[in-house]
């Protein structure tokens, strides 16, 4: 199968496209325009129901839907794109602004985690917490699909200031070689897997070598698994590139595939099934993780139905995420409060193979935390949370609370309680 992919420019070509309604083809033109928009042949012939739109949950990972802009932003550039008076320059700025009105580039991650090396910004890297270091390869900065909520959407837009990726030089190695300390690099996007094997190797190969003997994991983040599985069954380069993860492996580090899976149903096929056995067999270890989204997998069982498969197919369930502070935040986001209340009831369907996942937690400014429970101090309702990862490292795994609030959606949003400043600052 040789992929193909559908953007604004060739939506129509798809037989799909009769099934959407005109409010449905204006919400994907509309937002499109705003949001980066690309799926392929895989995921809507095989993933999709189309029987079941727009409410299918691959539809609305997807495609994009009215509710993701603002009713006032939609209005803006739904006008100025369908008057014919409008030129190319008032339609770009009109997309600007509204760009800007999405928060680009939350939790403080361009300013506070790109680390410097003989005071020189090393590009393409981020360096937040003590051991692992996270890699963007200038040549993965694409998907095989757009995910609707993506909060790495401005890597996709063609804007330089928004973008972030890694320079010609590969400085990375020389950061990499200097801080011993490090003992994971995540290789991430963007979707690496878009590469072919032979880049692959040449960002991942050089850690093999002796100067890089404190590196222990390599991690690679992908969605190539549910978008792609093709990358890993059927591509032209499949061979070499399981061979190369077994000599990772072999060479005494670990390869560990971290898969972006939201829901279930992205798991049926058989291409799926054969892909995550052809990357076992190379002794690479793959864990899951998935932000909880409205719309997508709000839901309890579909988590432990999701948890359950993964754990039958040897995949280790990791994280799950609340959906972060940027782009259509709104249509997707779920209260913390329920976000805990479907974490508590996943897990308790689920055998102890399954509990190893961690969440619901929120990359935050300090780092990740996670809603630990709901509970009562002094006759007070109150948030218990936790530091699954930090900037601090002293922070990590130490309990603290806020006021219960059952609308928050954010860290931003809750009122510790007063002795638990101190912990991040
Ligand atoms: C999640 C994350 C990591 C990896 O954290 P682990 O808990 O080791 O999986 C690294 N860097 C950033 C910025 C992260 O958000
Ligand atoms: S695959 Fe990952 S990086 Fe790509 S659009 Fe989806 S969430 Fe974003």
């Amino acid at each position: 199968m040789k992929i193909k992919f559908y953007t604004l420019k060739n939506m129509e070509s798809s037989i799909h496209f009769n099934k959407l309604s005109n409010d449905q083809k204006e919400a994907i033109k509309v937002v499109g325009s705003v949001l980066p928009f690309r799926v392929n042949n895989y995921v809507i012939d095989n993933l999709i129901n189309w029987d079941d739109i727009p409410n299918d949950p691959v539809f609305q990972l997807t495609f994009m839907q009215k509710g993701m802009l603002s009713q006032e932003n939609y209005e803006k550039v739904k006008d100025v794109l369908y008057n014919e008076n409008s030129t190319q320059a008032d339609i770009a700025s009109m997309i600007f602004k509204v760009r800007k009105d999405l928060n680009p580039h939350p939790a403080g991650q361009l300013s506070q985690n790109v680390p410097k090396l003989d005071d020189m910004e090393v590009e393409g890297v981020q360096h937040k917490y003590k051991e692992t270091v996270l890699v963007f390869p200038s040549s993965g900065q694409l998907c095989h699909a757009y995910c609707t909520f993506c909060f790495r959407w401005p890597q996709f837009i063609g804007d330089k200031d928004l973008k972030f990726s890694t320079d010609k030089d590969m400085e990375y190695l020389n950061y990499l070689k200097e801080n011993k300390g490090v003992t994971d690099v995540l290789f991430t996007g963007g979707d690496p897997m878009i590469m072919n094997t032979k880049m692959i190797k040449s960002y991942m190969e050089p850690l093999l070598s002796e100067e890089y003997s404190h590196i222990t994991n390599i991690r690679i983040g992908s969605k190539s698994l549910s978008y792609w599985p093709s990358r890993f069954t059927q591509d032209n380069d499949v061979d070499e590139l399981l061979e190369f993860f077994q000599k990772i492996n072999q060479s005494g580090k670990r390869l560990a595939f971290m898969a972006h899976i939201n829901h279930p149903n992205e798991m049926k096929t058989e291409e799926f099934v054969k892909a995550v056995k052809n990357i076992q067999s190379t002794g690479t270890i793959i864990r899951s993780q998935a932000p909880l989204l409205k719309h997508i997998n709000d839901d309890a069982e579909t988590w432990s139905t999701m948890w359950k498969r993964q754990v039958q197919l040897g995949i280790i369930p990791y994280y799950m995420f609340v959906e972060r502070d940027t782009g259509p935040k709104e249509y997707f986001s779920v209260s913390l409060s329920d976000a805990y209340e479907i974490y508590q009831k996943a897990i308790q369907n689920v055998s102890g193979l399954a509990r190893t996942v961690r969440g619901p937690s929120m990359s935050a400014t300090p780092g990740k935390v996670c809603v630990d429970g709901i509970t009562t101090i002094n006759g007070e309702k109150v948030f218990a949370l936790k530091l699954l990862q930090a900037r601090n490292s002293n922070a990590v795994n130490r309990p603290f609370f806020a006021k219960y609030d059952k609308e928050a959606t954010w860290l931003s949003d809750l009122e510790l309680l007063e002795d638990n400043d101190k912990l991040f600052f």
